[in-house]
């Protein structure tokens, strides 16, 4: 027998043509979209406007491809890490974290990581794919049920900033945004959504390019090639003019200005020289910085600065008049702080 389809990989217009294939009507397709993506339902059983006869028919047909949240863990900071087990059996995380005005939600794009930043404990998983962009949304709701559930708040903000590169896997999670700002789904605002990535430059152009209307953020860590190349070997094919160049692209269709997240680590980027670079590289667009705390993964090749060169950042981007923020890690105890996203038990497992 054919494997059943996933009914979520259809597009509305599909799902219509499948309708109307069958002699049913059109608006059956609305119907059950909305019980797909605006209430979620994980089976055909829940979709109690639609016939029991039809409901069985698509039952026969097609399968409602669902995460499930594994394993919670609950941080002493309120921040909640999911385990989320993907249909085929994989894991990924995603993280809630709560702040006195905001619940963000830091989604995973990928199952593990293809690029190979040599300070995050991501790269080091060996399993990989691309999330669909059901997989992708269903993080999203599973966070939403949870900020409603444990906190009584909503949620307010989303992060592309969990496991993986979403500019790699660029057409689901285009699609998932879409979903998730759309009526027929979350209604979220897409000034809420930050997208992170290591910056690819070709698809930075490619998201102005796209009017997208969400916010971007690149992860810099450095302004010098020598530097980043080191670091982030993605850096050889998108050297630092490169990454201005597709930067002020997007600034020029956008009009948005762009996030740098940014970590010091002694004797690596801790320099005047280093200090002078990201000034420099500032000036580009309209921007903001986000110092990020280190959170160590390995065998101390990479460590924190010491608090004084934190502070000289700080001062030669204020006295260049750029907004800088340190930003200090959340959910440290449960792993689940930037960078520390790596299924603990899946690395367990492998070595
Ligand atoms: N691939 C995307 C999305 C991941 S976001 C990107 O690179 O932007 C995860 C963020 O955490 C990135 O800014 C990454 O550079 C940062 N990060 C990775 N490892 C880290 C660590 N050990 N400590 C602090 N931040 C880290």
């Amino acid at each position: 027998m054919a494997e059943k389809k996933d009914i979520r990989a259809l597009t509305k217009e599909q799902l219509k043509e499948y309708f109307l294939s069958i002699g049913e009507k059109a608006f059956r397709a609305q119907q059950v979209y909305e019980w797909l993506w605006q209430k979620s339902v994980k089976s055909f059983e829940d979709m109690t406007n639609i016939s029991l006869e039809l409901r069985q028919k698509l039952e026969e047909n097609f399968v409602i491809n669902h995460i499930r949240v594994d394993h919670i863990q609950r941080s002493t900071d309120g921040t909640i890490k999911n385990a989320v087990r993907l249909h085929d059996g994989k894991i990924v995380e995603s993280v809630l974290i709560p702040t006195d005005k905001r619940i963000t939600a830091c989604i995973s794009s990928q199952v593990g990581c293809s690029l190979d930043c040599h300070f995050c404990a991501t790269a080091r998983l060996k399993r990989m794919r691309n999330l669909n962009a059901d997989e992708i949304y269903d993080q999203v709701v599973a966070i939403k049920n949870e900020a409603e559930s444990f906190y009584n708040r909503p949620l307010t903000n989303i992060v592309f900033m969990g496991m993986g590169e979403p500019l790699m896997n660029y057409n689901n999670v285009l699609e998932a945004v879409d979903k998730i700002t759309s009526d027929e789904g979350l209604g979220m605002s897409a000034k809420r959504i930050t997208l992170s990535t290591v910056g690819l430059a070709k698809m930075i152009k490619k998201l102005a390019d796209d009017e997208v209307k969400f916010n971007l953020a690149v992860s810099l860590h450095s302004a010098r090639d020598e530097v980043r190349d080191r670091i982030m070997p993605i850096n050889h094919k998108n050297p630092i003019p490169q990454l201005a160049d597709a930067l002020r692209y997007w600034y020029e269709k956008t009009r948005r200005k762009v996030t740098y997240e940014y970590v010091v680590w002694r004797d690596i980027n801790d320099s005047q020289e280093d200090i002078d670079a990201l000034v420099k590289f500032c000036k580009i667009i309209p921007c903001k910085v986000n110092l990020i705390e280190y959170n160590p993964i390995d065998d101390g090749v990479f460590q924190q600065a010491q608090p004084e060169s934190l502070e000289n950042y700080i001062r030669a981007l204020e006295n260049a008049g750029i907004v800088a923020k340190v930003r200090y890690s959340r959910g440290k105890d449960i792993d689940a702080a930037c960078g520390q996203l790596a299924n603990k038990n899946e690395i367990a497992e492998t070595v």
